[in-house]
């Protein structure tokens, strides 16, 4: 399976969420069993070539392909969490959407102070997502040296912003 290969298994959706945004869909590469596998095969090398301790994933398709990895590599899995759903008081972080702003949270004491994390979603287009997830395990005492993504959408720099951020950023297709 050759990441052109993985290409051709992600949907691509006009008009949605909103008018004149073509979504890329990846539940259709998720969907099959090869495509899948093959997909944490790729993201878990990179994992392991970074010496991670711990992976990070971004709710909800980061919990997908994040928790394959971890379970993969046998590493520990830390879920970013949308607002209100962690059990104990949350660190959260607020961050600027296009129109309004989003929260990320995560449990203060999943990440050993000076853990190396791997930070995965399932993609990165302007990296706010990323970014405010970066800030947020490091203020939970986490180093964020690589950030890890099965889709970059060039036009948008967000693995540029990224890398502002010291962070070294991969992906497997773009
Ligand atoms: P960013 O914050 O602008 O980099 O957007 C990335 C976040 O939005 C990630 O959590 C993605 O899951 C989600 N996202 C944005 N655009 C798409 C898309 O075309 N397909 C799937 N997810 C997307």
């Amino acid at each position: 399976m050759t990441r052109d290969d993985l290409k051709a298994l992600v949907r691509s959706i006009p008009d949605f969420p909103q008018p004149g945004i073509l979504f890329r869909d990846v539940t259709t590469l998720i969907g099959d069993g090869p495509g899948f596998a093959a997909a944490v095969a790729m993201l878990s090398e990179k994992a392991l070539a970074a010496e991670a301790d711990v992976i990070a994933g971004i709710e909800a398709r980061g919990f997908i392909f994040g928790a394959a990895v971890a379970a993969r590599t046998g590493l520990g899995f830390v879920p970013v969490r949308k607002p209100g759903k962690l059990p104990v008081p949350a660190l959260a972080i607020d961050y600027a959407l296009e129109y309004g702003t989003d929260t990320l949270e995560i449990d203060p004491g999943a990440i050993g102070e000076g853990s190396r994390v791997v930070l995965i979603d399932d993609l990165i287009a302007t990296g706010g997502t990323a970014l405010a997830a970066t800030e947020l395990i490091r203020r939970a005492g986490g180093l964020v040296e690589r950030a890890l993504f099965v889709i970059d959408l060039p036009d948008l720099g967000g693995a540029g912003r990224l890398r502002e951020a010291g962070v070294t950023v991969d992906w497997l297709i773009d």
